[in-house]
C-alpha cells in the first residue's frame, strides 16, 4: 500500500510513526528515510535505543541537511539537493532490498515542494514498490501525481496550533 500524510495541520510524522509501531508489534521491519530534517535528534531518533531495538529492525536515517531557504540556512542549495538526492537513492536501494516492511519517506512531499528533487523520480520508484511494502510519504503539499498513486491520502487539517500562540516546539510532543 501506498499511503500519504499531507496538509498544514500538526500530525504527519506522527501518524507514521503511530503505523510503524503497529508494524513492529507484529515482527515487521520499519525504516523511517527524513528528507530535510537535519542532524538534531526527536525522540524517535530514541527510541529505538531506550526500548533495545535493533537497527535491522527499526531504522531511522537522516539525509536532510536542515531548513531550505529559511532563516538560519547557510547552505547552498545545490548542497541541499545533493542530500535529498543521497535519500532517494537510499530509499530506492531499501525498497529494492526488501530488508523492511514499512518504509516511510518522511517530508519527501516538501522535498519535491522545495525542488531538491523531482516527483517524477519518486513516482518511479513509488510504481516498482514490491507487493510486500507498505510506503508511507509524508509533508506538505503532496504533488497530485503522488496522490493518483497512492491507495490511503489524509489531509491533517490544522484547526490551532500552539505555535500560533507563540508556544514553541515541544520535546515528547513536537519532537
Ligand atoms: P509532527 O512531526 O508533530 O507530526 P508534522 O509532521 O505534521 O508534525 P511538519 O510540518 O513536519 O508537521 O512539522 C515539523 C515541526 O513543526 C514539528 O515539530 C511539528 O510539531 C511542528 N508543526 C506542525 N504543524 C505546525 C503548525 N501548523 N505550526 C507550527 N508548527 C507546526
Ligand atoms: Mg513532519
Amino acid at each position: 500500500m501506498i499511503l500519504i500524510n499531507t496538509g498544514n495541520g500538526k500530525g504527519k510524522t506522527t501518524a507514521s510513526l503511530g503505523v510503524a509501531l503497529r508494524a513492529l508489534g507484529y515482527g515487521k521491519k520499519v525504516v523511517m528515510i527524513q528528507f530535510i530534517k537535519g542532524p538534531w535528534k526527536s525522540g524517535e531518533d530514541l527510541f529505538a535505543k531506550a526500548c533495545n531495538i535493533p537497527t535491522g529492525k527499526f531504522r531511522i536515517i537522516k539525509t536532510g541537511k536542515g531548513f531550505v531557504n529559511l532563516p538560519g540556512d547557510a547552505l547552498p542549495f545545490k548542497e541541499h539537493k545533493k542530500a535529498a538526492e543521497d535519500g532517494l537513492q537510499e530509499a530506492k536501494k531499501l525498497i529494492a532490498s526488501k530488508k523492511y516492511d514499512l518504509v516511510i519517506l518522511d517530508e519527501i512531499n516538501n522535498a519535491v515542494e522545495l525542488k531538491l528533487i523531482t516527483a517524477k523520480s519518486v513516482t518511479d520508484l513509488l510504481k516498482k514498490v514490491p507487493e510486500s511494502i507498505d510506503v508511507i510519504l509524508t509533508g506538505r503539499n503532496a504533488p497530485k501525481s503522488f496522490i493518483a498513486l497512492a491507495d490511503t491520502v489524509t489531509e491533517m487539517n490544522e484547526i490551532k496550533h500552539a505555535f500560533s500562540k507563540g508556544i514553541k516546539a515541544k520535546k515528547g510532543v513536537d519532537f
